[in-house]
């Protein structure tokens, strides 16, 4: 690309893809190939010892990928990127690349069920130790943190409670400690939040919500800044020769994308999470999008929010682009071009009515899943938290009359609509 700093519009529409040199396809071409041809033992050989860059099987690389690997990290802001199956897929690769057995996480506690359970059960299990701290005093994270501490980890929005992280003194006691500071920036999208901008070091996405933004795949994302200075002596893995990948020194032979490498060449290579590159397509034409369907989704949103505040039959609404929401200011620093597409509001005479709401939506997608271009929604105490008693589903901020609402880009007269008809058969 020439020497300019494109627009997001832009970025969405053309980074990392130029048409197809051989055949002319303007779209990205799906290479729905396992392996790919060496030129000769040479070849091979130097591919093997990457000292050449190309692909030399789809579950380490793959060109379709590839395209959306550098469109996410050009929307992001960074310097590379790594896509992977899923969401789940993407915070385990981004965080099994720095923690050990003996290592410690600190952690919101706020965060999505699924990546909650990935560091509370799965990393236990493994010797890893997470420190879960309400993230709202960025405090909280330097009082939790240890020498045995290697990243702070949260999500920018978190789902489903919406609290919108204070990044930016986050990010100067991660950088104070020598540690990075990972966030899980699914429900902004990078369109509307930049957490590199704010300090952040390495950024993971569910590809599943609103980069593909149609709900037909899985998929995940990890990018890095570039910035973080990996020999500070707090990571002599990514310093010293590797003993999962030929004794790489994976900083000093790839520098500011040393991350990604020892990312894709000692965990995906071998625990294999790889995407499809048919999903990798399925997201990039998702992306081509992105900017509209937020800009749309944060006005829908919007409104909705201001109808359910005024509605009679709604006890509660939380958005936090309501002036009213206490992290309204937090939203606009961080979040200026809109609060995305979810937002929770509880239902008068609480969880029978709340359920009886869900029931009688008329186009309004029951499901679980946020992002998707239709409006969704889900009862959260009788299904994502049904396991949980009314106590414990208090603490992960999950009442009995909670909705979660995902706006989608129907007519907003028509959303409203159904909202107020269920709303009426219910209470
Ligand atoms: C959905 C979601 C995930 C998990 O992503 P999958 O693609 O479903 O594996 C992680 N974090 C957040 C914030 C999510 O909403």
């Amino acid at each position: 690309m020439p020497d300019r700093k494109f627009a997001d519009e832009t970025l969405c529409l053309h980074a990392g893809q130029i048409p197809d040199q051989t055949t002319g396809s303007r779209a990205p071409p799906i290479y729905q190939t396992s392996s790919y041809v060496f030129d000769n033992a040479d070849h091979a050989a130097s591919l093997f010892n990457l000292q050449t860059f190309g692909n030399v099987y789809s579950r380490l690389s793959n060109p379709t990928n590839a395209v959306l690997e550098e469109r996410v990290a050009a929307l992001e802001g960074g310097r590379a990127a790594l896509a992977v199956a899923s969401g789940m897929s993407a915070q385990m690769t981004a965080l099994l690349t720095l923690v050990n057995s003996g290592d410690e996480i600190v952690a919101a506690r706020t965060l999505y069920g699924g990546s909650f359970s990935q560091m509370d059960v799965n990393f236990r299990r493994l010797g890893i130790k997470t420190h879960f701290i309400d993230p709202d005093d960025p405090e909280n994270f330097r009082k939790a943190i240890t020498p045995a501490t290697r990243l702070l980890y949260a999500e920018t929005v978190g789902n489903p409670n919406l609290n919108v992280l204070d990044i930016e003194p986050v990010a100067a006691i991660a950088r104070e400690a020598g540690i990075p500071l990972i966030l899980d920036n699914t429900v902004p999208s990078p369109y509307l939040c930049k957490p590199f901008d704010f300090g952040a070091d390495i950024v993971i996405h569910s590809a599943t919500k609103f980069i593909g933004g149609h709900g037909t795949s899985i998929g995940g994302l990890l990018v890095e800044s570039g910035k973080f200075p990996w020999d500070n002596g707090n990571f002599p893995e990514m310093v010293d020769a590797s003993d999962g990948y030929h004794g790489v020194r994976f900083f000093e032979t790839f520098g500011d994308f040393a991350f990604t490498m020892k990312a894709r060449m000692e965990y995906l290579r071998t625990l294999g999470p790889s995407l499809s590159p048919f999903n990798a397509f399925a997201f990039l034409q998702g992306l081509e999008t992105l900017h509209v369907r937020m800009d749309r989704h944060c006005e829908n949103a919007l409104a909705v929010a201001n109808f359910l505040q005024q509605h009679a039959l709604v006890e509660w609404v939380n958005y936090p682009g309501l002036k009213e929401n206490r992290y309204y200011d937090l939203a606009q620093k961080y979040m200026p071009k809109g609060a995305s597409a979810v937002l929770t509001f509880g239902v008068k005479g609480g969880f029978e009515a709340a359920e009886k709401f869900i029931d009688s939506a008329q186009f309004l997608s029951h499901l679980a899943n946020i992002g998707d271009a239709k409006t969704l929604i889900v009862h959260p105490a009788s299904t994502t938290h049904r396991q949980l008693n009314e106590e414990q589903q208090r603490a992960a901020g999950v009442s009995p009359d909670m909705v979660r609402l995902s706006v989608g880009l129907e007519a907003l007269d028509d959303i409203m609509w159904d909202i107020d008809q269920a709303l009426h058969k219910a209470c």
